[in-house]
């Protein structure tokens, strides 16, 4: 290609001479025809080379300003460089818009990231962050970039941290919208990179912090419950093994043991129900469950609970329901029982309690244990549902409670779509009410 331009050119460049030496040769000197050829064919060049240096100059003030557009030479030399540039740019040109696409792609996917994400160039200032890390370090993702990290996380862990350069290992430091009631641990590590760059990644663990603070007590709750009448089984067998006892008083300490026995399987058969009920599958809305029998069941075994506890039973009122609640029958059962047994350990015999059922004009309904107990003061009622939690630690073991009974009906209740409602006024009583939504019920 470029051969035969310049054989081209050349060509031209030969015509030029022998037109201009011919011109000259007929016109000025006839008579001196050398000299005459001569003189044609250095014009003809030297006008060949000002033709060509203004094409030349047209083409580098055409790159000058970049080599966009069409190029001002189509032809010979000058037309095939301005057209060889052109391609050049736009390649050139279609390469940074891949590799222009290629990290706003990378930035996106960095910037979806559930981690907080911050790059630091060799100095520790900001060159790029995500949304998450701006919200973890309160940081403005355009007006901090280029500023150095330690001035605007200002935290003495993490000063402490950047100091030791030991990065093979998190620091936990508070977020930046933490605060008393809602704190907020984040988990910050750098990893270095590159020449003397580094990423800041942040993860936000208040969750992971709070579970695992939250399996911390509940297993000090666990072996706390069990050691206490685990001791007092003990000091009872040592009492038998070393006195010399009467019979009736073996009798007395062996009934003692029994009930101590008898709260040890009480708690483990709730840990047992709650850990099965964590983990086992959502009820399914198939099964149909008899309320009224259901609700029969429960009243007779809180008869004779009422018997052992206070030597009489509750005189217990309880409204027919005529429906078929859809849901886990053994779980259900689990909950009712659990409000109705509550009632009966914390109401004195001689008060009464009510299995109550109403109707909503949505066609939702409600299940309620109204007691004329002692009540609940209040500020105790957001906390009810939480496993162990009581609010007169002896009176609810005097009464065999476990602490556990509302978590489970806490959690059977939002398995199968209830609202747990608790109101209870302190010398009046309670009302525990299950609400079942209309798609779970069916009228027999
Ligand atoms: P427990 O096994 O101790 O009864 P629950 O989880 O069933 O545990 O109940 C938590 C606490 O709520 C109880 O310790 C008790 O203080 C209080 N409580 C529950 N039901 C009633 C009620 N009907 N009347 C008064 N207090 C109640």
């Amino acid at each position: 290609m470029i051969g035969r331009i310049l054989i081209g050119q050349l060509l031209t460049l030969l015509a030029f001479q022998g037109v201009f030496s011919a011109v000259s040769v007929a016109l000025f000197w006839p008579d001196h025809t050398g000299m005459a050829a001569l003189g044609g064919i250095v014009l003809a060049t030297v006008l060949w080379r000002v033709v060509e240096m203004w094409r030349a100059m047209k083409v580098l003030r055409w790159l000058r300003d970049g080599g966009r557009g069409i190029a001002p030479e189509r032809i010979g030399v000058w037309g095939e460089v301005g057209d060889r540039v052109r391609r050049l740019v736009r390649e050139h040109e279609r390469a940074l818009e891949q590799s222009d696409g290629r990290l706003q792609d990378f930035l996106a996917a960095m910037q979806a990231s559930p981690s907080g994400v911050v790059l630091l160039d060799a100095q520790g200032r900001i060159e790029w962050l995500n949304h998450t890390a701006a919200a973890h370090f309160g940081l403005h993702a355009q007006r901090d970039l280029l500023q150095y990290v330690l001035n605007l996380v200002r935290d003495p862990q993490f000063a402490e941290y950047m100091a030791a350069k030991d990065f093979s290992h998190d620091v936990l430091i508070p977020g930046k919208s933490s605060s008393a009631s809602v704190p907020v641990r984040l988990s910050v590590q750098m990893h270095p990179y590159g020449d003397g760059r580094s990423l800041l990644l942040s993860r936000d663990v208040t969750a992971l912090e709070q579970a695992e603070a939250m399996r911390r007590d509940f297993v000090a709750n666990v072996s706390h419950e069990i050691r206490t009448p685990l001791t007092v089984l003990a000091g009872f067998v040592e009492t038998l093994q070393s006195l010399p006892l009467a019979p009736t008083e073996q009798q007395h300490y062996l009934s003692l043991m029994e009930q101590q026995a008898q709260r040890m399987q009480t708690l483990v058969s709730d840990l047992l129900e709650l850990s099965r009920l964590e983990g086992s599958p959502l009820p399914s809305m198939q099964q149909w469950v008899d309320l009224d029998p259901l609700l029969q069941n429960c009243a007779a075994d809180a008869d004779g609970l009422g018997r052992v506890l206070w030597g009489q039973a509750h005189v217990l009122s309880l409204d027919t329901t005529g429906v078929a609640l859809a849901g886990h029958a053994t779980e259900l059962h689990s909950a009712i029982y659990n409000l109705v047994s509550n009632a009966v350990r914390y109401t004195p015999a001689d008060k009464a309690i009510r299995i109550l059922w109403q109707w909503f004009d949505d066609g939702s309904a409600a299940l309620s244990v109204q007691d004329e107990g002692p009540g609940i003061p209040a500020e105790h009622l957001p906390r009810l549902t939480e496993r162990f939690y009581r609010v007169d630690r002896s009176r609810s073991r005097e009464a065999g409670g476990t602490g556990l009974g509302l978590a489970i009906v806490k959690h059977v209740a939002q398995r199968h779509g209830l609202e747990l409602r608790i109101r209870s006024v302190v010398g009046q009583g309670s009302v525990f009410t299950l609400v079942f939504p209309a798609t779970r019920l069916r009228r027999l």
